[in-house]
C-alpha cells in the first residue's frame, strides 16, 4: 500500500451543501491530510438542467468556512466533455459498448410489460449486436455488462458486498444528447485523476457494481471503496429539511462556529474511544476509515449546541468578537458599515462567552450593552425596583461619580461602601442594579457589567431607574 493517497469530493451542484455532503467532504479531507495525500474537488455538473453557478458558489463557500482546503480543482465535468467522448469512443471501438436505438417510449412500454409479468425490469440488450443505425433516432451508448457470475464490492466500511450480475443491465454511458451519465463520468474521472480511495455516501453503494464492471471494461484498476452510512434524524428517518436546518451555511447563520460543526459531523459515524472534543490536529492524527461505523449515525442537535458552547467558551475572544459583528448588525445593535470599537467589544464578549451557546444568542445577550433597557422585566420590576432601593441607588450614583479608576476592584469597593452605609447585603443592591442596567433578572456578573458599560452609561441608567421608580410612587 505505497500508493499515493488521492481522494476527491465530488458534489453535484444542484443545491446547497447539506450536512451529509459536508461529512463526506470532511472524511475525505481528513483521510487525505492524515496520509499526506491530496484532496481534490470535482464538480459533477453534467446535468445542466439542475446544476447552477449559485450552488457551486455555495458549496465552495461552505467548504472554505469549514476549513476544508483542496489541493486540486475545482474541476468541472462540463469542461471535460471531450475526454468522455474520447473514452466512450474507445469502448465502442473495442466493442465493449454499443449504440442503442431503442426509444424512451419503447423502453417504457417494455418496462411496464415486465412489471405486469412479474419480471424485474431491465434493458434486454436487444441493440447489442445491431450494426445499422435507425433513422430519426439519436442513440445512447450502453455498456455490455457481464451478465454471468457476480460482482463483488470490497468495501472498507461495509465489508464484502456481492451483487449477482443477472441483476445488472447494460446501463447507459452516454445519453442521446451526448452527455455522460454519472456512472460513466465518475469512473473516467476517478481513473484519470488517479483517485486511490472513493469515500462517499452509501446511497451510491448500488452504483458500485456497475462502476466496477466499467473499470473492467476499460482495463482500469478500481480504487478502494468506502461507503459511509447515512445520517438519520432523531426519528431515525433519513436526515432531511424537516429535521431542521440541513445546509452548512444555515448553521453559520444560526451562530455556530465551523470547528463545532466540523467536530460534530466527524463524530457522526466516526469515533476514537470515548473522546468527544477534537482539535483539527487531533482529527488529522487519529482519523481512519477503520473507525467509521457500519450503522447510520443519528443527528442530535443538543450535542451540536453543547459542542458549540464549548468552542465559544474556550475560543479566542478577539476572533469571537469579529465573528459576532454580523449578528450585532443583524440585531440592529450596531449600524452596518461602522466598525465598532473592537477592544470594547472584546470586553463585552469576555462577559458572555461562558454563557452563550451560539453567536446569535450571544448577540441577543449583548443587546443591553448597546441599548439602555426601554422596559424592565415585569417580575424584576415588582421584586427589585421598589421604593426602598431609591436611597441605595442614590448612594451608588454618588460613589461611582466620585470614583477614580473605573475598574472592577473599585466598583466592588463602591458597592461595599453603599452596603455598609445602608446595612444591606450584596443581593439587596446587586439584583436591583441588574434590572436597572440590563432590564433583566439574569446577566453577567454585575461588576463586569458595570465596568464594561462604563461610568457615564451606568450612572445614566441608574438615574433613569430612579425616575422610573419615583414615577410609580
Ligand atoms: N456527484 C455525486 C453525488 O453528489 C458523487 C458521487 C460519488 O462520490 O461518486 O452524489
Amino acid at each position: 500500500m505505497n500508493r499515493t493517497i488521492r481522494v476527491r469530493f465530488a458534489p453535484s451542484p444542484t443545491g446547497y451543501l447539506h450536512l451529509g455532503g459536508a461529512r463526506t467532504a470532511i472524511f475525505n479531507w481528513l483521510f487525505a491530510r492524515h496520509h499526506r495525500g491530496s484532496f481534490i474537488l470535482r464538480i459533477e455538473d453534467t446535468d445542466k438542467s439542475r446544476s447552477t453557478e449559485e450552488s457551486i458558489r455555495e458549496i465552495t463557500e461552505s467548504l472554505r468556512w469549514l476549513g476544508l482546503d483542496w489541493d486540486e480543482g475545482p474541476y468541472r465535468q462540463t469542461d471535460r466533455m471531450e475526454i468522455y467522448r474520447r473514452e466512450a469512443q474507445r469502448l465502442l471501438d473495442e466493442k465493449k459498448a454499443y449504440y442503442c436505438y431503442c426509444t424512451p417510449e419503447e423502453l417504457e412500454e417494455r418496462r411496464k410489460r415486465a412489471l405486469e409479468e412479474g419480471r424485474m425490469p431491465k434493458y434486454d440488450g436487444r441493440c447489442r449486436d445491431r450494426t445499422e443505425p435507425r433513422k430519426g433516432v439519436k442513440p445512447v451508448i450502453r455498456l455490455k455488462v457481464d451478465q454471468e457470475g457476480e460482482t463483488v464490492v470490497q468495501d472498507v466500511i461495509k465489508g464484502e458486498v456481492v451483487y449477482p450480475n443477472a441483476q445488472l443491465d447494460d446501463f447507459i454511458l452516454v445519453r442521446s444528447d451526448g452527455t455522460p451519465t454519472y456512472n460513466f463520468a465518475v469512473v473516467v474521472d476517478d481513473t484519470l485523476m488517479e483517485i486511490s480511495h472513493v469515500i462517499r455516501g452509501d446511497d451510491h453503494l448500488n452504483n458500485t457494481p456497475k462502476q466496477i464492471q466499467l473499470y473492467r471494461a476499460f482495463g482500469y484498476k478500481p480504487p478502494v471503496f468506502a461507503h459511509v452510512p447515512m445520517i438519520l434524524g432523531p426519528d431515525r428517518a433519513r436526515l432531511s429539511k424537516r429535521h431542521g436546518a440541513t445546509s452548512v451555511l444555515a448553521y453559520r447563520e444560526e451562530g455556530y462556529l465551523p470547528e463545532a460543526l466540523l467536530n460534530f459531523l466527524v463524530r457522526l459515524g466516526w469515533s476514537h474511544g470515548d473522546q468527544e472534543i477534537f482539535s483539527k490536529e487531533e482529527l488529522i492524527q487519529y482519523f481512519s476509515l477503520e473507525h467509521v461505523g457500519k450503522s447510520p449515525a443519528v443527528y442530535n442537535p443538543e450535542k451540536l449546541l453543547w459542542l458549540n458552547a464549548h468552542y465559544i467558551s474556550t475560543g479566542d475572544t478577539r476572533r469571537l468578537s469579529h465573528l459576532l459583528v454580523p449578528f450585532l448588525i443583524e440585531g440592529g445593535l450596531i449600524p452596518k458599515g461602522k466598525i465598532p470599537d473592537m477592544d470594547w467589544l472584546c470586553r463585552v464578549v469576555e462577559t458572555l462567552k461562558e454563557r452563550a451557546k451560539t453567536l446569535k444568542e450571544m448577540a441577543q445577550m449583548a443587546a443591553f450593552y448597546f441599548k439602555a433597557p426601554t422596559e424592565y422585566d415585569p417580575k424584576g420590576t415588582e421584586r427589585f425596583l421598589t421604593p426602598e432601593v431609591l436611597p441605595y441607588f442614590q448612594s451608588l450614583v454618588c460613589k461611582l461619580e466620585a470614583m477614580g479608576h473605573f475598574e472592577e476592584e473599585e466598583v466592588k469597593a463602591a458597592f461595599e461602601a453603599v452596603m455598609r452605609k445602608h446595612s444591606i447585603k450584596l443581593k439587596h443592591l446587586a439584583q436591583p442594579c441588574r434590572v436597572a442596567l440590563t432590564g433583566k433578572t439574569v446577566s453577567p456578573g454585575i461588576f463586569e457589567v458595570i465596568t464594561v458599560l462604563g461610568r457615564r452609561e451606568t450612572i445614566e441608567r441608574l438615574k433613569r431607574a430612579i425616575n422610573f421608580i419615583r414615577a410609580r410612587l
